[in-house]
């Protein structure tokens, strides 16, 4: 069995064989649209978990996180608003220099990397935002600009080897940016006499200009490489589809050991993450995006929803239906596990969970577990309570529930309550389903009653009286479990019944807790009506 039990320390040792006075671990992303959350599975969390352990094993190690910002826009993102007249505006220009498509920016890639850094710090990264652009104008690639200038045979024969491509032997791997137009997209360079480089732009310009300092880029492929050399980078994850036979990650390794000589970092693909109930780009409105997330959850559950998974295994869950609510589960399980409250089925898995919950805190774990209402308890409470009105009888509830034990909340858990009713408030606001919006039925409808099993329903008087005295969720639960086996219902019966008298539906959550929540003077008053 392998010995590693979380898949980054198995990573890491691989990337410790490349003995590096530094362990650079890098992502890498262009931004000319939204950054969704695969984006940062891909190019800042894998990198970080990586980066994580290897600072953990005492080695001197940072994160990049590089900006492609020197790459032309070419297309328009569905939902940013350019109206198709304007957009010859932008196409082909790179992200650093296109307009930006609101105001308020200095230009497109800062608009769109401004959306990761104004969060990225909540997730507990550390990481070094490096642009692209940047690093060209200051002549960090200089040398290797002209080496692949100077080498374009070599690089375009390896190209074609690798790839398969059949790229002619005059190409020159250089994206110059048209003096006239100001587009990278549609230039093509022509000649290289060691100084300067030749150039023809589609907008009929030609010209002759010096490829450093930023008038130029390396061709994508060729930058990829000349990235890891400029940066010193030991370890990348990108997106799978880079992975391919002959595809870019093949290229980029063999133009490292073929032409530039040097070591390639350690590379793994990362899978998609299939998001349903929110798309991941296209009308502005609806990307998911790291600002999205957090409406919705902590950052915590963010870091341990990647840290759970392997980065080649896809993820594939619904903000829109129960697999939110049982990601959120199996992490507050892990938080009870940590804190010895809870145990798991096998050592292994007990080990696991312990390290994935310990990674996903951001600096230390608490000495004692932090006060945390379970989301699927958080979703129903907001629907009956007001947190910022009414926090005293939602402190009162939890306390009657057991989730909180604490005779006084400090400051900073009054805080984190809050904010854990507010983001459940938001996901019932924008995604959740039908069958988690609950509602106290008003009044008792014939039909509803006629679709209850007539044993079940006879038993509600009688369970009304039985809960009267009893104030736990958990108590309640067994006590109608145990009245149901004691008057031969089938429990499963008794519980619908109790669904459908209260709330019209055949099923929600735990009843113990709906009844606390709903209000236990209503619901026992509605049993005692419902057996008529
Ligand atoms: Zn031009």
């Amino acid at each position: 069995m392998d010995k590693h039990v979380f898949w980054a320390e198995k990573v890491a040792d691989e990337v410790l064989k490349k003995k590096r006075k530094e362990y650079v671990c890098e992502g890498m992303w262009t931004p000319s649209g939204y950054f969704h959350i695969g984006n940062a599975r891909s190019e800042i969390f894998t990198p970080y978990s990586v980066f994580r352990i290897l600072k953990e094993k005492g080695v001197k190690a940072r994160q990049n996180l590089i900006i492609d910002d020197f790459d032309p826009l070419d297309k328009i993102p569905a939902g940013i608003p350019v109206k198709k007249e304007d957009e010859n505006k932008f196409i082909g220009v790179p992200c650093k220099f296109a307009p930006s498509p609101f105001k308020g920016f200095k230009n497109w890639a800062d608009y769109f990397l401004s959306q990761v850094t104004d969060v990225i710090n909540q997730f507990g990264f550390e990481l070094n935002i490096i642009s692209s652009y940047d690093s060209y104008k200051k002549g960090k690639f200089n040398d290797l600009i002209e080496f692949s200038l100077n080498h374009s045979k070599e690089i375009t024969a390896v190209w074609n080897k690798v790839a398969g491509a059949d790229k002619p032997a005059d190409f020159l791997p250089v994206v110059i940016t048209c003096e006239k137009c100001g587009k990278s997209l549609f230039t093509k360079a022509v000649a290289w006499d060691g100084k300067k480089v030749k150039y023809e732009c589609k907008c009929g310009f030609k010209g002759e200009v010096s490829p450093l300092n930023g008038n130029a880029k390396l061709h994508w492929r060729v930058h990829w490489a000349a990235s890891w050399i400029v940066n010193n980078v030991a370890f990348e994850s990108a997106g799978k589809d880079h992975f391919s036979k002959g595809g870019s990650v093949d290229v980029g390794q063999a133009f490292m050991t073929e032409v530039f000589k040097k070591e390639a970092p350690y590379q793994v693909p990362t899978e998609f993450v299939q998001l349903k109930g929110a798309k991941m780009s296209g009308s502005v409105g609806n990307v998911f995006g790291l600002k999205e997330w957090l409406q919705v959850a902590s950052p915590e559950l963010f870091r341990f929803l990647f840290f759970s998974y392997r980065p080649n295994s896809a993820i594939d869950f619904s903000l829109a239906d129960n697999s939110f609510i049982l990601l959120n589960d199996r992490f507050e399980r892990a938080e009870r596990i940590y804190y010895s409250e809870d145990k798991a089925e096998n050592e292994r898995t007990e080990k696991k969970l312990k390290e994935s919950y310990k990674l996903s805190i951001i600096g230390v774990p608490s000495k004692t577990r932090p006060v945390r209402i379970p989301y699927s308890f958080a979703v129903q409470i907001v629907q009956f309570l007001n947190p910022e009105k009414q926090f005293a009888e939602i402190v009162e509830l939890l306390k009657q529930t057991k989730h909180l034990v604490s005779e006084k909340l400090s400051k900073e858990e009054k805080k984190s309550l809050l904010e854990q009713l507010a983001r459940a408030k938001a996901w019932l606001e924008k995604y959740a389903p039908q069958e988690f919006k609950l509602f106290f039925l008003e009044t008792l409808a014939d039909e509803i009653k006629g679709a209850i099993d007539v044993s079940a329903r006879k038993l509600l008087p009688v369970i009304a009286r039985k809960l009267e005295g009893i104030n736990s969720a958990d108590e309640l639960q067994q006590a109608i479990f145990e009245e149901a086996k004691a008057n031969d219902v089938k429990p499963k019966q008794l519980f619908k019944a109790i669904y459908l008298v209260l709330t019209g539906k055949e099923s929600g959550p735990k009843a113990g807790l709906l009844i606390l929540a709903l209000g236990k003077e209503k619901c026992l008053q509605r049993f005692k009506e419902s057996g008529e």
